[in-house]
C-alpha cells in the first residue's frame, strides 16, 4: 500500500491478500473467501483471504515490533498521521462510499455518512494528541510531585461487524493509534474492503510499517486465535451478544482489557403530546434506515394509546411508498439485506411474530420483482398488537421490522422499554420537559434521545450501552481513550530522604 495512486487499483483489483508488517501477504491456508454485491450478487466486489491461526501470528509478530518504536512517537506527531489521514478520506469520500454500498448495500447518502463519520473521528482523536490528558495532585509528602499519565496498552486486536465497515473501525483504530498502541484488525467478512479503504489512507498518510495489520476472514479461524493470542494485549469487538459472549469468557480466561458493544432492542416512545409528523418521521428513519441493520435501529415503538391509531395510520402509509432496492441507483431510499442469512432471519422474525399473535400491517416479505431478482430484499415490514413478551418484543432481528405495542401511561412506557435484556439507544417524542428529563433519567440505557430517533450517534460522545449490550466500556468521545490507555501513577521525591506515605505523617 505503498503510494496514494495505488489507492483506485486496489479497489479494481478483485483479489486482496492480507496487510502485515507494511507488506500484502498470501495467507498460510491459501483459501479465500468471497465478497459480493448484496443488491446483485452476480457482482463479486473482491476475494478476500481466509486466514487462519498462523496469519494471525504473523500479523501480532509485526505489530509487537512495531509497537516499540510508535509508543516512542510523541503523540502530536501521531496525531499528524491522523490528521492527514482525515483529509484523505474528505478527498476519498465518494470512492469509498460508492465502494461501501457496493459491498454493504446501504444507500449512497448512508454510506457517505459512514465514511464522514471516520473523517470526523481522525480530526477529533487527532485533537487527542495534543491532550490526552492526565492529573497532577498534590503529595500528602512535602517536597514530592504525584501525576497519572496515560500509557499504551501495546498490541491491540480489533474485530468488526459489517453494519458500519468503515465508522466502526475507525472507532477502533484511530484513538488506538494516537495513544501509542499498534493494532491487528479482522474486518467484517461481508464488508473487508471499507476496511483496506481505511487501512490504505492511513498508510497513505505516513504510517509506518506494522503498527496497523489487517487479517481478514471468518470469527472462529480469525477471530478466536486474535482474542486468544498471548501478546494481544486488548481487544475490542462489536458484534452479536452471542459472539461477544464468546470473546470476553476468552479474554477474562487471559485477563485481558476486553471492549463489547453488542446488540440493541431499542424503544421509540410517542407520547401523546408528541408532534405525530415528527415522530413518523423520525420512525421511519429510525425502523428502516440501514434496512433496520443498525445495532441502534428503532425496533420497538411505544405508542401512548391515544395517539396510537392516527401515528399508525401514517406509518403503514409512508412505509409503504419507501423505494427498496440498489443503494446506488438515485432515489432508493431502504437498500437490501447484507446476505441471505440476515434475510433468513427477518422471514424467521416474521413467523414468529405471526405465530405469536402479532398483527402484520405492512411488509413481512422478500421483495422478487426484477428490480430485486438478484439481491437479498426484504420489505419494511410493520407488526401491530405487539405485547411486551413477545420474541418480535424482546429479540434483536436486525432487518427491517418494527414492533408496535401501546400503553396508557409514561410510568408504563418507561416499564416497557425497561424490560428488555438490552439497553443501548432509546428514544422519547414529547414536548413535555418534565417527562423528557424523568425519560432521561429512567431509561436503561447508553444513549437517549429526546424528540429524534434511536439512530444518529456523534463522534465525540461516548457510545455503548448497558446490560447485554455491552460490558462498561464506550467508543467515541474520551471513553475509547480510556479504554486505549492504561494509567500510571508517578511519584517524584525531591526531598532527599526517605519519606513513608500514611506513616510519616508529621504529627
Ligand atoms: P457477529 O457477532 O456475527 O460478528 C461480528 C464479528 O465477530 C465479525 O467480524 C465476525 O467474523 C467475528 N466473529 C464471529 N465469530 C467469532 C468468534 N468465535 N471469535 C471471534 N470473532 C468472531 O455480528 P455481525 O452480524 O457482524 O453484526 C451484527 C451485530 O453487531 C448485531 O447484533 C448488532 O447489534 C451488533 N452491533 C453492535 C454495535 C454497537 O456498537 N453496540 C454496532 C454495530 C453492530
Amino acid at each position: 500500500m505503498a503510494a496514494k495512486k495505488n489507492t483506485k487499483k486496489q479497489t479494481k483489483t478483485t483479489q486482496f491478500k492480507n496487510w502485515i508488517g507494511g507488506k500484502w501477504a498470501v495467507p498460510h491456508t491459501r483459501k479465500t473467501f468471497e465478497n459480493r454485491n448484496p443488491a446483485d450478487t452476480s457482482d463479486l466486489v473482491g476475494t478476500f483471504p481466509a486466514s487462519g491461526p498462523q496469519d494471525v501470528d504473523d500479523a501480532v509478530v509485526a505489530a509487537k515490533e512495531a509497537f516499540q518504536t510508535w509508543r516512542l512517537v510523541p503523540a502530536p506527531k501521531r496525531a499528524e498521521i491522523l490528521y492527514r489521514t482525515g483529509e484523505l478520506l474528505a478527498e476519498r469520500k465518494e470512492q469509498y462510499a460508492h465502494d461501501m454500498t457496493r459491498e454493504m448495500g446501504k444507500v449512497l447518502e448512508e454510506t457517505r455518512g459512514d465514511v464522514q463519520e471516520a473523517i470526523d473521528t481522525a480530526f477529533y482523536m487527532a485533537g487527542e494528541g495534543r491532550r490526552l490528558f492526565g492529573h497532577t495532585t498534590p503529595s500528602e509528602l512535602q517536597s514530592k510531585f504525584a501525576m497519572s499519565v496515560r500509557m499504551p496498552v501495546g498490541v491491540c486486536g480489533m474485530i468488526a461487524p459489517w453494519n458500519f465497515p468503515m465508522a466502526i473501525p475507525s472507532w477502533k483504530l484511530f484513538p488506538a493509534l494516537v495513544c501509542g498502541n499498534t493494532c491487528v484488525i479482522k474486518p467484517a467478512e461481508d464488508t473487508p474492503l471499507s476496511t483496506y479503504n481505511l487501512v490504505q489512507t492511513l498508510v497513505d498518510a505516513g504510517l509506518p510499517k506494522g503498527v496497523v495489520n489487517i487479517v481478514a476472514g471468518f470469527g472462529p479461524d480469525a477471530g478466536a486465535p486474535l482474542v486468544e493470542h498471548p501478546d494481544v494485549d486488548a481487544i475490542s469487538f462489536t458484534g452479536s451478544s452471542e459472539v461477544g459472549r464468546m470473546v470476553g469468557q476468552t479474554a477474562a480466561a487471559h485477563f485481558k482489557p476486553c471492549s463489547l458493544e453488542m446488540g440493541g432492542k431499542n424503544a421509540m416512545i410517542v407520547m401523546e403530546d408528541a408532534n405525530l409528523e415528527l415522530a413518523v418521521e423520525g420512525a421511519l428513519w429510525g425502523a428502516f434506515g440501514t434496512t433496520g441493520q443498525r445495532c441502534t435501529a428503532t425496533s420497538r415503538i411505544l405508542l401512548h394509546k391515544k395517539i396510537a391509531k392516527q401515528f399508525t395510520a401514517r406509518l403503514v402509509e409512508r412505509t409503504e411508498k419507501l423505494r427498496v432496492g440498489n443503494g446506488l441507483v438515485q432515489g432508493v431510499q431502504v437498500g437490501p439485506q447484507v446476505n441471505a442469512q440476515q434475510i433468513e432471519t427477518s422471514e424467521r422474525y416474521v413467523a414468529i411474530a405471526l405465530a405469536e399473535g402479532a398483527n402484520l400491517l405492512a411488509g413481512g416479505k422478500r421483495l422478487k420483482g426484477k428490480a430485486h431478482a438478484e439481491g437479498h430484499f426484504f420489505a419494511p415490514t410493520i407488526f401491530a398488537g405487539v405485547k411486551p413478551g413477545m420474541r418480535i418484543a424482546q429479540e434483536e432481528v436486525f432487518g427491517p421490522v418494527v414492533a408496535l405495542l401501546q400503553f396508557d401511561s409514561f410510568e408504563q412506557a418507561i416499564e416497557i422499554a425497561n424490560g428488555i435484556s438490552y439497553g443501548l439507544s432509546t428514544s422519547i417524542y414529547t414536548r413535555d420537559v418534565n417527562r423528557a428529563y424523568r425519560a432521561m433519567r429512567d431509561l436503561e440505557a447508553g444513549i437517549t434521545y429526546v424528540n429524534a430517533p434511536t439512530i444518529g450517534a456523534e463522534v465525540h460522545l461516548p457510545f455503548g450501552g448497558v446490560k447485554q449490550t455491552g460490558n462498561g466500556h464506550r467508543e467515541g468521545g474520551t471513553g475509547a481513550l480510556d479504554f486505549y490507555t492504561t494509567w500510571k501513577s508517578v511519584y517524584v521525591d525531591y526531598s532527599d530522604r526517605l519519606q513513608r506515605a500514611q506513616i510519616d505523617t508529621g504529627e
